[in-house]
């Protein structure tokens, strides 16, 4: 479980989150919905540890994330996985280098051992001997499917995707939100997607956190959104296209 407690986050004069409060569980898909600009991604980072917020606090499992220094946050860090915006994979490896990089980086794995744990995640997400392809190579589906790999390379606790289904068209979009479904699933991961797609919303949102200017501006299942009177939210997802 992770625990967001009152996060503020400003850049110079411009308050981005401003008192942010939510819970996440594990076994369970949790969203991060709202308009561009509103502050997910860097919500996210802040949860991550890519941004230090300003005040308040992110604890995982007890532990809290935000007091602890860049090397006593090693063994989380370990237990993160995530998926970029736009994938960003290093364009100048392999896909399986890709892969295998957080392997090199965090285990003493041996060269035969990474590149099992290589197949097996790219079984997994159904790209099965594309190891020796670089990202140039692949579609925009396959990269994200290439990062979803990477994501889990290290069998992830916590699970980080940030606009999974950016840039898809919707039949890959939702193919990609299956994928995130059932590796929840599998591995129990706590998984938080920041997203504007409202297909994942109604698709796989078991717990949805509306962010509106830098606030949380409504939170509850996907069950309940259509029965809220939240001005904002109502227009939020009045705009977005099914
Ligand atoms: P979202 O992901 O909801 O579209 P972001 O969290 O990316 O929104 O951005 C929220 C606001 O914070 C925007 O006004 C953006 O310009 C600003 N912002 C985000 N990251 C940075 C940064 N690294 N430096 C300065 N401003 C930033
Ligand atoms: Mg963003």
């Amino acid at each position: 479980m992770i625990e967001v407690s009152d996060i503020y986050k400003s850049f110079g004069e411009n308050e981005v989150l401003k008192g942010i409060s939510a819970n996440f569980e594990p076994g369970k898909i949790s969203l991060i919905i709202g308009g561009s600009g509103s502050g997910k991604s860097t919500l996210l980072k802040c949860m991550v540890g890519l941004h230090h917020p300003d005040s308040g606090k992110v604890i995982y499992n007890g532990t809290e994330f935000t007091r602890l220094s860049f090397e006593d946050r090693i063994p989380i860090r370990k237990e993160i996985g995530m998926l970029f915006q736009n994938s960003a994979l290093f364009d100048s490896m392999t896909v399986e280098q890709n892969i295998i990089f957080s392997l090199e980086m965090f285990t003493d794995m041996s060269k035969s051992e990474k590149i099992d744990r290589a197949n097996f995640c790219l079984e997994r997400v159904d790209l099965a001997g594309t190891n020796a392809l670089y990202p140039s190579e692949l579609s925009g589906g396959m990269k994200k499917r290439v990062g979803i790999a990477r994501a889990i390379t290290m069998t992830p606790k916590y699970l980080f995707c940030d606009e999974p289904n950016s840039g898809l068209d919707p039949q890959t979009s939702i193919l990609i939100d299956e994928l995130i479904q059932e590796l929840t699933d599998e591995f129990n991961t706590t998984t938080v997607v920041v997203t504007h797609d409202m297909s994942s919303v109604m698709g796989i949102g078991d717990y949805i956190l509306f962010l509106y200017q830098g606030k949380k501006n409504w939170e509850g299942s996907n069950k309940e959104i259509a029965h809220t009177d939240i001005k904002e939210l109502n227009e939020f997802v009045f705009a977005s296209p099914f």
